[in-house]
């Protein structure tokens, strides 16, 4: 199970330290939290137990993945429930040797269900403003909208969240990607980088390189999401390669939603060698078996990283992220300082 003792480290050797930068906050819900807050919250889930929901999280593609991931969210009502579930994750995260994280939340999978934007951002920044006391993780909150819906409800969306732009540091664009392509955004992304504010887009995890190139050309965007596709484009690689754009892969994931067959396959090692700005993350912990030292864990036993590669992937988390230059030296030196044997159990 997630973080469970078989992969969570030991204090006396802390695991090295990273950034997670792929990170859905609704999709670290554990079983456990979904039922304490439906019980809150007086909502019935279409489960009985934690066990025939845990049962449920065999997934087949994306879009099975993602009808579950919306039922769940239902639980989720108050500010509460929202630091609750940014609270959980944090402890998760700090236990997996996060320094850093750059959080996802769907405002429109909350608002569509009559819960305010505010409620959302007031809740998780509850969360998030402690972090760095409670847990020494910096963080920061990326808002993403959901290329399954309109151009138009993005567009709200974005609107609507205009009084709460200080709490937010980038826009991104999740859920079903195929037969929705970036440019469909092109307008909110042009809004949002007005505004002042960071670019990520999901691109390339089902859908084509091309999607990556919109990404990029169209939506301008500062880091990719996924991206594993990107590798059948030989002239998209050398194009991300020369521009340094982060890829935040999420090789846990990619296993559960069979974007890969077998972790064992993961062209991970293949894009390091590429030269890619490529980092390790957890996507949805809660459903795809692990958080963010579980992900390293798995593709160093699975592909056979050594050390060398592990810190490689540590520094490039650093890297890619959006901290303040000073702040992203410090958490260098301490990858380059760690003594923990990464490539130990
Ligand atoms: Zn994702």
């Amino acid at each position: 199970m997630p973080s469970s003792s078989s992969s969570a480290p030991s204090a006396a050797r802390p695991p090295l330290p990273k950034a997670e930068l792929h990170l859905h906050i609704e999709g670290t819900l554990e079983p456990e939290l979904a039922f304490a807050l439906a019980a809150r919250n007086g909502v019935t889930l279409p489960y009985a137990t934690e066990d025939e929901l845990r049962r449920a999280y065999s997934f087949s593609d994306l879009q099975s993945f993602l009808d579950l991931y919306y039922a769940l969210m239902a639980v989720l009502r108050t500010e509460d429930d929202f630091a609750d579930l940014a609270h959980a994750y944090l402890a998760r995260a700090k236990e997996q040797g996060v320094r850093h994280a750059e959080i996802f939340f769907d405002p429109q999978a909350h608002t569509a269900r009559g819960v305010p934007l505010g409620t959302v951002i007031g809740g998780l920044s509850r969360a998030l403003d402690a972090a760095q006391e409670t847990y020494g993780i910096t963080t920061r909150l990326i808002m993403c909208f959901l290329r399954d819906e309109s151009a138009a409800s993005a567009l709200e969306t974005f609107e609507a969240a205009r009084p709460y732009l200080d709490r937010i540091t980038a826009v991104g664009l999740d859920s079903a990607e195929v037969g929705h392509p970036p440019s469909k955004f092109r307008e909110v992304y042009a809004l949002a980088r007005e505004a002042g504010l960071k670019c990520v887009a999901h691109a390339g995890e089902e859908g084509p390189p091309a999607y990556v190139w919109e990404a990029l050309d169209v939506l301008g965007v500062d880091r990719i999401d996924h991206g594993v596709r990107a590798l059948e484009d030989e002239r998209l690689v050398a194009r991300l390669v020369a521009d340094r754009i982060p890829l935040t892969v999420c090789p846990l994931s990619n296993v559960r939603l069979r974007v890969i067959d077998d972790l064992a396959a993961h062209p991970l090692p293949a894009m390091l060698d590429a030269g890619l700005l490529v980092t390790v993350n957890s996507d949805d912990p809660a459903y795809f078996g692990g958080y963010a030292h579980d992900n390293f864990t798995a593709v160093r036993d699975a592909l056979g990283l050594d050390d060398a590669a592990l810190r490689t992937l540590a520094r490039n988390s650093f890297e890619a992220s959006f901290l303040d230059e000073a702040t992203r030296a410090a958490y260098l030196a301490e990858v380059d300082a760690y003594q923990g044997e990464a490539d130990a159990h």
